[in-house]
């Protein structure tokens, strides 16, 4: 299906905006709430990419994930420039696209020069229909199957190998010439963020264990189907401190002296991705300047401690990249006051579009899209749809007056939002958009509620009787 791009109802001239954030550092979204587009209209209404978000709310309906093009393109430029400026050597950027995964995405990341990073065939086929060169593209994975290997090998990408399994079966193939292979180990790094996102300590379910891998790259030497091109490592997700990733550096330096040393000329030193992104007012998290910085200058003097030629340097932003880029909007519906205890706000989403705050307990900021700078007067818990009691998006929300049908905006929704959403109680899938200058693109169509029956198959014997 062709759809063409299209004007927002009532295109917003960014010169006509007054600002709404102040926006803290131009080059870095990571560290504001809102995309760097947002202003407000006279009406002090809240636009993004030149469209006014209650417009496109009753355009595409609700929930719907919004995605600003000058955010995204924003961060993928930050990342360029940042590792051009700080790292002697050669290097790249990974989107990690479990972050969202999209066509859409990957074409503008693409076009950014990015490469990407896939954890699935559907993340893979994602990548390579929406424009990504393959060479630019690693496959991660701690379970892969045989099929996502030859899926892999066939489109000609680098393969991180994760574990025994992987280079057993990726041995069973039949290879035309050697696979670019990455390893992963894990670098028994601790650092302060949620267990389930943390990855680099020892107890991890992802990569070799280091004592394992001077083994894997002797039994590397043997295999003619391999070609160990890299190292990786991934310390977790939502990370504010600096130091781990400084600490990352050392191990990782010692491992590439190991392979090289053992005779695999390797070239690619892949840093895994983690920087934290600003919520809530009190995050603050580094900018991705100081976090390139860090890294790229810990990597540089790790090599020339060890006497190493530089490596290209690696990274695999996904949260930095596209989360502040995304704001969700939902419309107002329920309303139940528990006096002396309570006001639930329901909307019309929740936990099946945005499983984050459920799953991690994970703080967001919210506003009435066309009232933002009203008075805050109420305090809300606002609520999901699901059967759940759980289903809430976010407890004591400061929210002026709000009634059925008011537009709600949740800021920095971009990432693990969409990607994470599920059909819980066979609620369809929101539809996506993706908004610049003035003008709007739907990038994902919204699910429809017969659709979410495609993959039912009911048994003949159970069919009712007519
Ligand atoms: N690389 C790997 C291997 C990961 O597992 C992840 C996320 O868990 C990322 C990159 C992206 O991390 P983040 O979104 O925190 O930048």
């Amino acid at each position: 299906m062709t759809i063409t791009t299209a004007p927002a109802s009532a295109a917003v001239d960014a010169a006509a905006l007054r600002p709404y954030e102040a926006h803290r550092d131009g080059e870095s979204p990571n560290r504001n709430l809102t995309p760097l587009s947002t202003g407000l209209n006279a009406e002090g209404r809240l636009v993004v990419g030149g469209c006014v978000l209650s417009d496109l709310a009753r355009r595409y309906g609700t929930p719907l994930y919004v995605l600003d093009e000058a955010t995204l393109r924003g961060t993928a430029q930050a990342y360029r420039k940042a590792l051009a400026s700080h790292y002697p050597g050669s290097a790249l950027a990974l989107y990690a696209s479990k972050a969202n995964s999209s066509l859409a995405i990957t074409a503008v990341v693409a076009s950014e020069g990015l490469g990407l990073d896939a954890v699935s065939a559907g993340e893979l086929l994602t990548a390579v229909q929406g424009g990504m060169p393959p060479e630019r593209i690693v496959f991660h994975g701690n379970n892969k199957s045989l099929e996502e290997l030859r899926l892999a090998v066939d489109l000609g990408v680098t393969v991180v190998a994760d574990n025994w399994l992987d280079l057993e079966q990726l041995a069973t193939l039949s290879l035309a010439q050697p696979v670019r292979l990455m390893l992963r180990f894990t670098p028994g790094i601790e650092c302060h963020t949620h267990e389930y996102i943390r990855t680099g300590h020892l107890d991890s379910k992802f990569g070799f264990d280091p004592d394992q891998l001077e083994a894997v790259l002797q039994h590397l030497k043997g295999c003619a189907w391999a070609q160990v091109s890299g190292l990786h490592a991934h310390i977790g997700s939502q990370i504010f401190e600096l130091q781990p990733h400084r600490d990352l550096a050392g191990v990782m330096a010692d491992a590439l002296k190991l392979a090289r040393d053992l005779g695999h000329p390797v070239s690619d030193l892949n840093v895994g991705g983690g920087l934290g992104i600003r919520y809530v007012e009190s995050d603050d998290p580094p900018s991705i300047d100081a976090w390139v910085r860090t890294v790229a200058e810990a990597v540089a003097r790790a090599c020339e401690e060890r006497g190493l030629e530089l490596p290209r340097l690696l990274c695999e932003p996904g949260r930095s990249l596209v989360a502040t880029a995304g704001v969700t909007l939902y419309s107002v519906g329920s309303r139940k006051e528990i006096p002396g205890l309570r006001t639930y706000l329901s909307v019309d989403g929740g936990m099946s579009d945005n499983p984050r705050p459920i799953t991690y307990q994970s703080l967001y900021t919210a506003v009435l899209a066309d009232r933002p700078e009203a008075d805050p007067t109420d305090t809300v818990t606002l609520a999901g749809k699901h059967c759940e009691s759980g289903d809430v998006l976010l407890k004591d929300l400061q929210l002026p007056p709000a009634s059925h049908g008011d537009v709600l905006a949740v800021f920095a929704t971009g990432a693990y939002n969409a990607s994470m959403a599920s059909n819980y109680n066979r609620i369809p899938r929101p539809a996506a958009v993706l908004v610049g200058d003035g003008l709007v693109d739907l990038v994902q169509r919204r699910e429809q509620p017969e659709e979410l029956l495609r993959y039912d198959v009911l048994p003949e014997r159970l069919r009712p009787v007519t």
